[in-house]
């Protein structure tokens, strides 16, 4: 008998969302954060397969709706060889149309505590404070953790499963055997900060996100309350040495080399009170993994992958792939789906959605093209029977990407996602998104066959 059936190291989305979902299936759920929440995160720009799909089904979108986000109806971009800059809307997109064409700019503490306090209201036993130090292995198998509690006490726990969801800085994922590959194509750095009083884009638009390309690389502006907003720089890898020294200095050099950005900029004074009144750096955060499971562990969020930030593509990853592993975890545990089955679906539909958003955004940067080639690009990209812009607003709104062959499949699961979440059991029959591989069941929990067919084992 172990001491949990499942054990997840870290309580960002990807850990609060593995956590709940797991849990809300009756599973005895250990989830250990070394900090205590409301803490700092970058990633603040959501998508809204993550707003209106899996917090939907994790039963939050009601309080987050409540909690007041700023509303991301889509953004601007003075990108590529456009000299003005040139906008999308959710709304554009058909799959998006109507109550779900919005996202939300959120600030971390709150968001990712909402998620964490519903985890254990799902049921999780949530311990903060409590560091996860390593695994324990039983011959091929991840059987539990080394955990170090408040009080600087060691102990262990043991566990059928064991999700690792603690982000960039994972000290767990090595024991997934396989390696953490940095890409060669994205090796940016990221300096960034907040500012009071920066202007807003006009009505209807002011909550959306303006990312603006420059000589060194390109800002984010995310309006998180109107009056604070996140400011980020990406520098290219040959421009780094622009984000060494005081850092201070190097953000008013980027953001005066940036017309754009300066011009928003031209009333606003930096942010005074904690967290957000210093400037940080991130770098190294493009990585993919050979391996992304082993017996008895698997990996979700930064802890398994991270692209780029250009689309906001974080959180959703997080949050997505967490719901494959809990699918996964929930089917092997009731027994109705061989182990190994699910976690090759939950491997599969992962690479696959992280794949589109890679190769996606390798055209996205090249920087000579203009808007219309994106969109027309997309369109390419989607195939779908919409105009280029709406195939751009699905693109960026994280129902859609990636080459033609496999972006239907990938669309299916973020339309499936919105409309399960939506919907519930009444969403309709899924179809499979590989051949011969599972579909969801109708709680979207677990996995099953497409007829429907259970168990399986
Ligand atoms: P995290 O959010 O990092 O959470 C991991 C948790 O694990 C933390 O709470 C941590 O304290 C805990 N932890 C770590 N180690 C341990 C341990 N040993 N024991 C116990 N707990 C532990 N994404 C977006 O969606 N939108 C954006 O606009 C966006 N902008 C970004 C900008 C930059 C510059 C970068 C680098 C990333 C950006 N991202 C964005 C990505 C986003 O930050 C991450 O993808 C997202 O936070 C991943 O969620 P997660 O749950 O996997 O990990």
């Amino acid at each position: 008998m172990t001491d949990f059936d499942v054990i997840v190291a870290g309580g960002g989305p990807g850990g609060s969302t593995a956590a709940g979902l797991v849990a809300a299936d009756g599973h005895r759920v250990l989830l250990l954060e070394q900090e205590h929440l409301p803490r700092y995160r970058i990633g603040e720009s959501l998508l809204p397969a993550t707003v209106h799909g899996i917090c939907a089904l994790l039963g939050v979108r009601d309080e987050i709706e409540r909690a007041g986000f700023v509303r991301k109806r889509g953004g601007a971009f003075r990108w590529g060889s456009s000299p003005e800059p040139w906008t999308f809307s959710f709304a554009a997109s058909e799959r998006m149309a109507g109550p779900t064409s919005y996202a939300y700019q959120v600030e971390r503490t709150r968001f990712d505590t909402i998620l964490l306090r519903n985890a254990a209201r799902l049921g999780a036993d949530v311990r903060e404070g409590h560091q996860v130090l390593g695994t324990l292995r039983d011959g091929g198998r991840i059987t539990g953790v080394r955990y170090r509690d408040e009080s600087g006490r060691e102990h262990t726990a043991t566990a059928r499963f064991v999700v690792d969801a603690s982000g960039h800085t994972s000290r767990l994922h090595h024991a997934a055997g396989g390696v953490r590959e940095y890409s060669p194509d994205f090796r940016n750095v990221a300096l960034f900060g907040y500012f009071l009083g920066g202007d807003r884009l006009p009505e209807p638009d002011a909550g959306n996100i303006l990312c603006v390309a420059f000589d060194a690389g390109w800002f984010w502006y995310i309006p998180l309350s109107p009056t604070l907003t996140s400011v980020g720089a990406v520098v290219r890898q040959e421009c780094a040495a622009r984000v060494q020294g005081d850092r201070e200095t190097a953000f008013r050099g980027l953001i005066a080399d940036c017309p754009l950005i300066a011009r928003f900029l031209r009333d606003a004074h930096r942010a005074t009170e904690p967290p957000y009144d210093r400037l940080r750096v991130r770098r190294d955060y493009s990585y993919d993994r050979t391996t992304l499971h082993c017996p008895g562990l698997v990996l979700v969020g930064d802890a398994a992958c991270f692209i780029d930030p250009v689309f906001s593509s974080g959180v959703h990853l997080a949050t997505y792939s967490a719901l494959l592993a809990a699918r996964s975890i929930n089917s092997s545990l009731a027994g109705t789906v061989p182990e190994e089955r699910c976690f090759a679906e939950f491997e599969a539909r992962y690479r696959r959605e992280f794949g589109v958003f890679r190769d996606f955004l390798k055209g996205f940067y090249r920087l000579e093209a203009d808007a219309r080639s994106y969109f027309r690009q997309a369109h390419r990209v989607t195939g779908h029977g919409t105009d280029d812009r709406a195939a751009f607003a699905d693109l960026v709104g994280g129902v859609s990407s990636g080459d033609f062959d496999v972006f239907g499949e990938v669309l299916a699961e973020g339309a499936q996602l919105q409309l399960r979440g939506l919907l519930g059991a009444e969403a309709g029959e899924e179809p499979p998104m590989f051949p011969g591989g599972l579909v969801s069941t109708p709680d979207g929990r677990r996995w099953q066959t497409a007829s429907g067919e259970l168990p399986l084992v």
